[in-house]
């Protein structure tokens, strides 16, 4: 290509409007990240108010940019609630027999538990070779009455620790009821009575589009802004920051929202959302799925920690799901030629796929996959007081967010479109 004289080059600067040239800047990037990990939002934990005050910040973010709020949603906040349920008082009767509060643990739906052999599930009974925790695990999720052998003593204990601090629910009257038992069976007739509490938390994702000219085909970019609160304190310091989880994926959708609005109109509709309670329960993710037809979203990249290099080196990222669709060689080839690389997932073993927001939505047939560079096996700040900005690599965080916007390029205008993630083939 022939060097342009610098007289030709400021016409052409003059001729192009400033929209056409979006930068990726390192600058506001690392301010929200900044913000997002301070201590003073003391970790983001969903059910908190720090998280919602995590969601207003994004919200204004989202303001001063210029989003849309999405049709149909008022604002920004994508608002919706969970009932925390705990049970409040159980008795149970074994064979006629007033069974020693002490044997027994139960979680209970918001309606609470009314049983007896009649009327309630038939109980499963975990002899002295049977495996409670197998029992419990199959258990989840259904109304079951659990009796094992004493010898089990120990699992029931930290079964009962987990019960103990309740069930969540996404709908005021949702949910099921397990209650266990320890005592030696076998059941001749049963009664389980206990009644529920229930305590409504406020949840909201942020949420924001900017409209294309084809409204029925969105590209999402999200990233979850909650992270794991306060914990147990090391050296003092008991705030789990989550600058890289996942501070850092939440101030690249922010970052991309500034970028694809300064770029003019899409072709495609842009959506950009920051979820809620992804380290508790993906309840974010879900009751956003809920809200939109997912045959309507044509891809999605989920972004998470991006703040450290690959352990592939400088310059690449990796994609979960890979062979899932022809997503990961979309952004393969609309990066090609510059220096950066996607490529899969190198940890197959963990599973990633399915540990964050995109797995959601893949289940519904969203070509929906994480993005991430983090070297999740040698790294010793994950879910740590340690994950702060400090151990970020901010050149690396920005040149990541340029390379998703570059890669991202062929799906926004329309010109490719991934396939369909084949919902059936996947582990619920
Ligand atoms: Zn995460």
């Amino acid at each position: 290509m022939p060097r342009i004289r610098p007289a030709v080059a400021l016409a052409v600067l003059f001729l192009v409007p400033a929209c056409a040239q979006p930068q990726v800047d390192q600058a506001s990037l690392v301010r929200v990240l900044s913000v997002l990990a301070d201590d003073s939002l003391r970790g983001r934990a969903a059910f908190s108010p720090d998280a919602m005050r995590a969601a207003d910040f994004l919200a204004d973010e989202f303001a001063a940019i210029g989003l849309e709020p999405p049709a149909g949603q008022e604002g920004y906040l994508q608002r919706f609630a969970v009932y925390s349920v705990t049970a409040d008082s159980v008795a149970v009767m074994l064979n006629g027999r007033p069974v020693d509060p002490a044997n027994a643990a139960v979680s209970v739906s918001a309606a609470g538990i009314d049983w007896t052999q009649e009327t309630g599930p038939a109980p499963t009974l975990v002899g002295r070779d049977g495996n409670l925790m197998d029992a419990w695990r199959s258990a989840r999720g259904t109304d079951a009455l659990i009796v094992a052998d004493p010898a089990h003593a120990e699992s029931f204990a930290r079964i009962r620790g987990f019960l103990a601090r309740g069930s969540r629910s996404t709908s005021p009257e949702g949910g099921s009821s397990t209650a266990i038992v320890l005592a030696a069976g076998p059941v001749t007739s049963y009664a389980v009575r206990a009644t529920a509490r229930t305590a409504e938390t406020p949840l909201a994702n942020v949420v924001g589009t900017i409209p294309g000219r084809r409204a029925d085909e969105i590209v999402l970019f999200s990233a979850h802004y909650d992270h794991i609160g306060i914990v147990r304190p090391v050296e003092g310091d008991s705030i789990g920051n989550g600058a890289n989880d996942d501070a850092s994926g939440t101030a690249a959708v922010v970052e991309l929202a500034r970028y694809f609005k300064a770029a003019g109109r899409p072709e495609r509709t842009l959506l950009f959302a920051a979820f809620t309670a992804e380290e508790s329960g993906g309840y974010g993710s879900r009751h956003f799925s809920e809200q939109l037809d997912p045959d309507r979203i044509v891809a999605m990249f989920n972004i998470e920690m991006i703040g450290k290099p690959a352990v592939e080196g400088p310059n690449t990222a990796w994609i979960t799901g890979w062979d899932r669709s022809d997503f990961g060689p979309i952004l393969a080839a609309a990066v090609e030629g510059t220096e950066f690389r996607f490529y899969a997932d190198p940890y197959p073993e963990q599973n990633l796929f399915y540990r964050s927001d995109n797995a959601t939505l893949a289940r519904l047939g969203v070509p929906a996959h994480s993005i991430s560079t983090t070297p999740i096996d040698v790294d010793t700040d994950y879910h740590q007081v340690s994950d702060e900005v400090g151990t970020l690599d901010l050149e690396h965080l920005a040149a990541t967010v340029r390379a998703i916007a570059a890669g991202a390029r062929t799906i926004v205008s329309g010109e490719a479109t991934p396939t369909r993630v084949a919902p059936e083939t996947l582990e619920r």
